[in-house]
């Protein structure tokens, strides 16, 4: 495993990401990799409010802190396994994902064999994981490309390269978006971007740190200019937990919620 960086600093020259105009990285950045989010609108031109929802931040983080505690980042598996997961993770459970990517690894010595295999016995080892018949292609172009541009089976540059640059090469793979550039960026790398998955994207329009109808794609620069970059992780870590353990999709507990006076579901209820 190769986990590249170690802390939170922001690299030499990256910029804050708490300034709106240089966040919204596809606005600044030519579209070098035919990024899908590259034309597109600027989110946080969407996003009324804005100042309302960035004063949320320090009071929700406290008391989630007080629940929950702190977690330091620290790398679990390395980029191109936290990528490949991450794909096996689409529209799936964790445990599903979990048992598809110990069967890859269980069943191929390394990610060229992985390439190469036999299309229909690949779509078979992962079939745990569901969609197996568009994961399985999906998987060998990724590394098919990633082998093509950095000539071996490899993603630790994107450490080097500044967060804009390596948010949109990840997007410009067939079948990663937003989210799973973030989760790779941010888990592998300790780099500035703040995923959101289905829990965040949840709690935090109940909350009111985004608006109603924002999309999924469109809420991680909202957070990103809502959250200090230093702080993405852990409140990451944080509003994922809260999730599942307090504020479920069908039931929230709004009655033990420690977050619930700035809480705009909760005070319209
Ligand atoms: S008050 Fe209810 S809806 Fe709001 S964050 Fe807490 S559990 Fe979720």
């Amino acid at each position: 495993m190769s986990c590249r960086k170690t802390s939170w600093q922001l690299p030499k020259g990256e910029p804050s990401l708490q300034n709106s105009s240089v966040l919204y990285a596809c606005d600044v950045t030519p579209d070098r990799y035919n990024c899908p989010m590259a034309k597109r609108k600027d989110p946080l031109e969407k996003v009324d409010n804005l100042d309302a929802r960035k004063a949320k931040y320090l009071p929700v983080a406290a008391a989630l802190t007080d629940e929950y505690g702190l977690l330091d980042w620290s790398c679990q598996q390395d980029g191109m396994d936290e990528l490949i997961s991450c794909i096996l993770s689409q529209s799936t459970n964790d445990t599903n994902r979990d048992r598809a990517f110990a069967r890859l690894k269980e069943a191929y010595p390394d990610w060229e064999a992985v390439r190469f295999a036999d299309l229909e016995e690949l779509t078979d080892v992962i079939r745990p994981a569901g969609l197996a018949n568009q994961k399985a292609p999906r998987i060998q172009n990724v590394l098919g490309v990633i082998y093509d541009e950095a000539g071996q089976y490899n993603i630790d540059f994107l450490s080097d390269q500044s967060i804009e640059d390596a948010k949109n090469w990840l997007c410009s793979l067939r079948g990663v978006g937003p989210k799973t550039a973030a989760i790779v960026l941010c888990f592998a790398y300790g780099r500035p971007a703040f995923p959101v998955d289905t829990h965040i994207y949840r709690v935090s329009k109940r909350i009111g740190f985004i608006p109603d109808k924002l999309s999924a794609n469109d809420a991680h620069p909202v957070m990103e200019a809502i959250v200090p970059p230093e702080a993405y992780y852990q409140f990451h870590i944080q509003l994922i937990q809260h999730g599942r353990d307090t504020c479920h999709a069908r039931k929230p507990a709004c009655e033990r919620c420690p977050i619930s006076k700035y809480c705009d579901f909760f005070a319209a209820d």
